[in-house]
């Protein structure tokens, strides 16, 4: 199953505390849910205090991914992304809202990373084989021919338009889709009357507000050398997080494994982190940060969350120093106090945390 973060701490305690507390007002219903969307799965546990409401939320969260697919999958030809991928060189796009502001988002992210986000990366993925489920070794002209094709558009936010330079430029969303689907049904939950929410999208998760008698959500990051643990703990409030890893999604060829996460700048996917959790207000940026901080490697990563991304949290997972000793955890100072390893991580990795 496709799930980075765990939810360690169900609401089942927090249900009983809140009854107490609360008492005349009744118990909320807790509704929990989980269904396969967007090529993963989506969990919910949703607090629903007023009994008089039409729909129940999984309705509403499965209808807000399901728009979100039909706008932003470059899976389907039918979407407008799909549309989009088909459409000629040298013609004005009109884009929808929502297509708009992924594009926004992932701009900003390309320019801040000097291109190690790039929502035209459809070509790679394809190249490797990851559309078609069977993996393929590219040879360096391959690659080459490729990467010659990313990049090519023009966005104008005035007249929200995307103009492609080259036919053959397309674009895959998977890197902030998903994030930003999660945003959308969010918005959707407040304005339905929920004040209380945990959905996960594939490892991208809003804990909307504070759970019914309990301080904080409490969450874990997976361990990403072994899906079955976790890796360290920590709690929270209103946030949303994502993670990245190579270690969910990869084609294999002869024997090897490659992950999903491209580096624009060779072609080959990403490498140098294990996983990069980030944790911030909305989750359409952790997911396209996360894949930024993935793709830039630890170096980079680091100098980004310093010197751009200071207001979100980040734990960045390393493989051990020259391949020996300890894996190494590290985490922003806003997560000191709060996030631990667990007990059996402790056995397999070093924790610190960074000092701006
Ligand atoms: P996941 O989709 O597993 O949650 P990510 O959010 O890190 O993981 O996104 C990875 C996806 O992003 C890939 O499957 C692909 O669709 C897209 N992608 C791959 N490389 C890049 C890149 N360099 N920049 C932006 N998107 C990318
Ligand atoms: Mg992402």
């Amino acid at each position: 199953m496709d799930r980075r973060i765990v939810i360690v701490v169900s609401l089942t305690a927090a249900v009983a505390a809140g009854l107490f507390a609360l008492g005349c007002e009744g118990p909320a219903d807790i509704h929990r849910f989980s269904f396969e969307t967007m090529g993963t799965i989506a969990t919910g546990t949703v607090e629903v205090w007023d009994k008089t409401l039409k729909r129940t939320p999984e309705e509403l969260v499965e209808a807000t991914f399901d728009s979100v697919n039909v706008q932003l999958s470059s899976w389907r030809e039918d979407s407008e992304v799909g549309r989009l991928n088909a459409a000629p060189a040298d013609t004005a796009i009109a884009v929808s809202e929502w297509l708009a502001l992924c594009l926004q988002a992932s701009s900003a992210l390309n320019r801040a990373s000097d291109g190690a986000f790039d929502a035209t990366a459809e070509p790679l993925m394809r190249l490797w084989g990851f559309y078609r489920r069977d993996g393929h070794l590219p040879s360096q002209a391959e690659l080459d021919s490729v990467r010659a094709l990313m990049g090519h558009y023009t966005y104008d936010a005035s007249m929200r338009t995307v103009t492609k330079h080259r036919g053959d430029t397309k674009f895959d969303f998977g890197g902030i889709a998903k994030g930003f689907a999660v945003d959308r049904a969010v918005s959707n939950l407040v304005e339905f009357g929920i004040s209380a929410a945990l959905i996960d999208l594939g490892g991208n998760i809003f804990c909307l507000g504070v759970p019914d008698g309990r301080e904080a959500w409490r969450l874990g990051v997976r361990d990403p050398r072994n899906k079955a643990a976790v890796l360290a703990t920590f709690s929270a409030v209103h946030k949303a997080m994502a993670t990245s890893g190579a270690y969910e999604r990869f084609v294999e060829v002869d024997g090897r494994r490659y992950g999903h996460i491209m580096n624009p700048a060779t072609g080959r996917p990403a490498e140098g982190l294990l996983s990069v959790t980030v944790i911030g207000r909305r989750a359409t940026m952790c997911d396209g940060l996360s894949t930024t901080l993935y793709v830039s490697g630890p170096d980079e990563a680091l100098r980004l969350l310093r010197d751009v991304y200071h207001r979100y949290d980040a734990v960045l997972v390393l493989p051990p120093n020259e391949g020996k000793g300890k894996a190494r955890v590290l985490a922003t100072a806003g997560l000191k106090g709060n996030l631990t390893l667990t007990d059996e991580a402790k056995l397999g990795y070093s924790l610190s945390f960074l000092s701006f």
